[in-house]
């Protein structure tokens, strides 16, 4: 078993079986590095996507009767089986999102293992969990028949949010993946029909997102609909799905902020600003795209900006030397560079540092760059860019910082840079993001995750990522 390449007929999952959806037009996946075309994926229709709701909800009864136990270890047992593919995997998203070597297998296959196994670890107690209410128990039943339409900057690891949760929950699933990188979720599907996942408890369309994401998100038989991606589909998204009173989780966009507030934090704030804004050529959500520094501090923060820079490699993503590879799409560079056009003609905003990137004439890269942005109403500042570009902006107090935190329609997530754990608290709770972490702090990758204001609203990654796919049931006994 391979992803796939080249014409891809039978790229409709149903039933644990590869089939040829009944629509007649394909979508073009394109390696980032070349802009060569390496697959052409038959779409879906809305014919196909009705059959895929019914396989699900046929499949969904039975599947709700298996014990939690058993649904908890066919994702672990899925997660392992993928282990076994990471090559192919890793090769995949290389070729179709552009991640770097570097990156691949601990951002991209790592992530996703992690993400599958990190649910099969707090589902059981999750699902099985019974609180007591006076004379009544409640319980927790599946929600039912799921839609789940993921974007394509992290293809494994955004699918396994989703689909890895459904299944520990007991729901059957109706998956679509991005269409710009699609690949990768054929061996998932395959993955989980290895792992003894009943015929019809998982199916997938490909497909855009205006014909196949819409008809899923509209869908009179999905019970919820799990969104990751922009706040313009997003919005799309729960409209449809309103129709029918479909309960919606929206994973949207961001412009997350790191504040440095200790003065000996700004060198280290930096440098790892930078890592997180120009990881997977800046096409994560939670990337932090903004760093507030204490105005006094600019320059050393500049200085710090430059000789960061010059390590940065920008190249191809089969080069081991490479830190930061091309966008995923055509359209991904296109608009990076309408952003930084933008950029450099508005007023207060300057350029502390850029990459070039005129020699790679081939794939979609774009140019690293840094700016700092002295007006909190410019456009680098307010819009998510989706690439490799940090705006910094200064800051005159602590008051001035989070003022400027909270400057954007944005609320994912905020990293403030002190020791003082006080500090940190009365800092991060002033802060309306979903969630927030101190100075370099690891991520944890099982506390929720999932944002406020028009970064959506929902919640993923271990036992909040599994509750949402569970409806309370109150048994209420006699007295
Ligand atoms: P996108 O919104 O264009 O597409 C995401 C998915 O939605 C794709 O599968 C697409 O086909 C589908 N889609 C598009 N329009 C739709 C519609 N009208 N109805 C139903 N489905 C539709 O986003 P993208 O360009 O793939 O991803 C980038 C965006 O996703 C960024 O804004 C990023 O911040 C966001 N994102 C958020 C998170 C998070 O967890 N908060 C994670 C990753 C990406």
């Amino acid at each position: 078993m391979a992803s796939p390449r080249g014409t891809v007929d039978d790229s409709l999952w149903l039933d644990n079986a590869r089939v040829v959806p009944s629509g007649s037009t394909y979508v073009p996946v394109d390696d980032s590095a070349t802009g060569e075309e390496i697959a052409r994926v038959r779409s879906a229709t809305s014919e196909d996507v009705d059959r895929a709701f019914d396989s699900a909800a046929r499949a969904q009864r039975r599947w709700a009767g298996v014990s939690p136990a058993d649904r908890v270890a066919v994702v672990g047992k899925a997660a392992d089986i993928l282990e076994g593919m990471a090559d192919d995997l890793a090769v995949t998203m290389q070729a179709e999102v552009g991640t770097v070597a570097s990156q691949v297998r601990g951002a991209q296959v790592g992530l996703g293992l992690t993400a599958m196994r990190l649910t099969a670890a707090s589902a059981f107690a999750a699902i099985t969990e019974r609180e007591r209410i006076g004379d009544s128990e409640v319980v927790r039943e599946p929600a039912g028949v799921v839609g789940a339409i993921t974007p394509w900057n992290y293809p494994l690891f955004q699918v396994a949010l989703k689909v890895a949760p459904s299944i520990a929950a007991g729901c059957g699933v109706v998956l679509k993946p991005a269409e710009v990188a699609p690949l990768t979720t054929f061996l998932v599907a395959e993955a989980f029909a290895e792992a003894g996942l009943p015929a019809g408890v998982l199916n997938v369309v490909c497909g855009s997102g205006a014909s196949v994401g819409s008809a899923i998100a509209g869908h009179p038989r999905a019970d919820f609909v799990s969104f990751t991606g922009s706040v313009a589909a997003g919005r799309e998204v729960a409209m449809a799905a309103a129709r029918w009173g479909t309960r919606t989780s929206l994973e949207l966009g961001g412009k997350s902020a790191a504040i440095v507030l200790d003065e000996d934090k700004v060198r280290a704030a930096v440098r790892h600003t930078i890592a997180s804004c120009f990881g997977n050529a800046g096409q994560t959500c939670a990337a932090l795209s903004r760093l507030i520094v204490p105005r006094h501090l600019l320059d050393e923060a500049e200085d710090e900006v430059r000789a960061a820079l010059e390590q940065v490699v920008v190249g191809d993503p089969f080069d081991a030397a490479s830190t930061v590879g091309p966008l995923a799409s055509r359209e991904q560079r296109n608009r990076v560079a309408e952003h930084l056009r933008v950029a450099g003609q508005t007023a207060g905003v300057r350029t502390v540092a850029a990459k070039d990137v005129s020699h790679l004439t081939r794939g979609w890269y774009a140019a690293p760059t840094v700016v700092v942005a002295d007006d909190p109403g410019a456009p680098i500042v307010q819009e998510e860019v989706f690439g490799p570009v940090l705006a910094i902006q200064p800051a005159d107090d602590e008051a001035h910082a989070i003022e400027l935190a909270e400057g954007t329609r944005f609320g994912l997530i905020a990293r403030v840079w002190t020791d003082d754990d006080a500090r940190f608290e009365r800092v991060a709770r002033r802060l309306r993001v979903g969630g927030v972490i101190q100075s370099d702090a690891p991520t944890a990758w099982d506390a929720p995750f999932g944002g406020v204001k028009d970064s959506g609203y929902g919640r993923e990654r271990g036992a909040y990522g599994v509750e949402e796919y569970l409806v309370p049931k109150s048994l209420q006994r006699r007295g």
